[in-house]
């Protein structure tokens, strides 16, 4: 096949731009530029002028909790009680048997007139159907009396909230510790159903642009659920999965190692927390604060198992003083895992100590980012990290000092949708506002290499993967304009025409008409 007439950006430097791409089987075929003509009839693809870029990766996305939360009723901006439970009402027709109705967004500050949600709201409309619905915030669970009974009264917990009505009976609304406690022992997720949600999430993906993940749900047992996917023939996008470091030793006596898999599904690395997050205030920063979930020493430890069993990590760090103690760590047992070529990873690296920037190359251990968590985050960090943000999500400062940038989603926390990110990591903007910190704010090509390229060298397949080069598998995506020509404010209009998985269009495809 050959796709011509189009703008084809290899993302490799020797060859940046081609007008045309050659395609044979699952593979770029050799010729990208002007020997494509010497193949023998071959199919070929008019792209109208369109772009073609290498696949996209989401770089860190926890799937099937994404897909999972795509079939959640949706009570973000609702005005009244009655139009949330008229949203709820609508979807009660599409919950399966046995299965949980979800909700999310819901804010009763908002409604008026001033109302706050009951079960007998929500009865009346649910029936028997077992419904949760999560406050905006997260901090508040509004349940039916079917949800409630699941509980057998046992509500109350320790730093939790069981509102009341007048006649002593829970009136349907669980806070903090009680609204946690409920969602994790009563609200079961069976298997089909995280199979449905990822079967139309995957779909959902790949009409993004996407053509690989690195996923970060191995915990719950994404691992068996993408297996029975590409069982049946539905996995159409490639998976680097994360496993909980707890289990290294289970996965060592057994001999899986990193890799292990084949080239759709892949054992990839362990996943650490050193700290917590900047929104609930507990990322670890120099003055102290915040929460230690995994120290230094501790950290060290984890790394030397994990390269013995030959495994990288991917550690969760936010604050400065995570960072720091992360890259101590790495450096501490760089003896144990170099050799090996491991290709570790830091998790977010939200701020960093300025003389801490240079180490992430220094040391080769790659900065797993989100382009869009700073436009996201601007507000909270103003707050939270006033005078420091001149260092919080310094993409650019870690770019121009060599590190390996990789960027991710962290979906469901953002959407899923890889041009959101690219968008984001050029503007430093999403809204009306002018850009923030706008001097870390990267080219085009430095966000779509985050992308494409440096994802694939973190997955190990940095010589298949990743550019549109001869031998390269051919994941691409066909856009319907060229983000690296047009206005920064036309980044907005670019959309994915159509995705291919090697050699195979997984969403939309040719004929392609001629742009207008
Ligand atoms: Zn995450």
């Amino acid at each position: 096949m050959i796709l011509e007439n189009g703008v084809v950006r290899t993302m490799d430097p020797v060859l940046p731009v081609a007008r045309a791409l050659a395609i044979a089987g699952d593979r770029v075929a050799g010729g990208v530029g002007t020997h494509e003509r010497a193949l023998v009839s071959p199919e070929r693809v008019d792209l109208g002028g369109r772009c073609v870029l290498p696949g996209f990766t989401d770089s860190h996305v926890h799937f099937p909790q994404w897909a999972l939360a795509q079939r959640q009723v949706r009570l973000e901006g609702t005005r009244s009680l009655e139009e949330a439970v008229a949203r709820v009402r609508d979807a009660v027709a599409s919950t399966g048997p046995g299965r949980w109705l979800r909700g999310t967004g819901w804010r009763s500050g908002e409604w008026r007139p001033p109302s706050e949600p009951t079960k007998e709201a929500l009865d009346a409309v649910t029936g028997d159907v077992p419904t949760a619905l999560q406050a905006k915030d997260g901090h508040s669970l509004w349940l039916n009396s079917a949800a409630l009974a699941e509980a057998n009264g046992d509500l109350a917990v320790p730093g939790g909230v069981v509102e009341l009505d007048e006649h002593d009976e829970p009136t349907g609304v669980l806070r903090e510790e009680s609204a946690w406690r409920f969602r994790e022992t009563c609200v079961t997720t069976p298997e089909e159903e995280w199979l449905e949600a990822m079967r139309d999430g995957v779909r959902v993906a790949n009409a993004r642009g996407v053509t690989a993940i690195h996923d970060k749900d191995g915990w719950l047992g994404a691992l068996g659920y993408f297996q029975s996917l590409e069982d049946e023939g539905s996995l159409t996008f490639r998976v680097w999965q994360s496993l909980p470091h707890e289990r290294v030793g289970e996965l060592a006596e057994v001999g899986i190692r990193s890799g292990f898999g084949d080239d759709l599904l892949r054992v990839g690395y362990l996943k650490v927390f050193m700290d917590g997050t900047l929104g609930s205030r507990t990322a670890r920063l120099f003055d102290d604060s915040g929460v230690e979930i995994t120290s230094r020493d501790e950290l060290a430890e984890i790394v030397r198992c994990g390269a013995a069993a030959g495994f990288p990590v991917a550690v969760h760090a936010i604050g400065d003083r995570a960072n720091r103690d992360a890259l101590d760590a790495f450096e501490a047992t760089r003896d144990a895992w170099e050799p090996l070529g491991l290709r570790h990873r830091i998790e977010h690296a939200q701020l960093l100590a300025p003389e801490d920037v240079g180490r992430f190359s220094a040391l080769g251990v790659a900065a797993s980012v989100q382009f869009t968590h700073a436009p996201s985050d601007r507000d909270l960090a103003d707050d939270f990290w006033a005078g420091e943000t001149d260092r919080a999500y310094a993409f650019r400062s870690l770019l121009e000092a060599g590190a390996v940038v990789a960027n991710g989603s962290d979906a469901p926390v953002e959407e899923l949708d890889p041009l959101l990110g690219i968008r984001a990591g050029v503007l430093r903007t999403l809204d009306h506002r002018a850009a923030w910190h706008p001097e870390q704010a990267l080219s085009v090509d430095e966000a779509v290499h985050a992308t494409t390229v440096a994802p694939a060298w973190l997955a190990r397949d940095e010589a298949c993967r990743g550019k549109l080069v001869p031998g390269f598998l051919a994941d691409l995506v066909v856009l319907d304009r060229d983000p690296f020509a047009c206005a920064p404010s036309e980044l907005a209009d670019v959309e994915v025409v159509a995705t291919m998985l090697g050699g195979r269009w997984i969403f939309g495809g040719p004929p392609f008409n001629r742009t207008g």
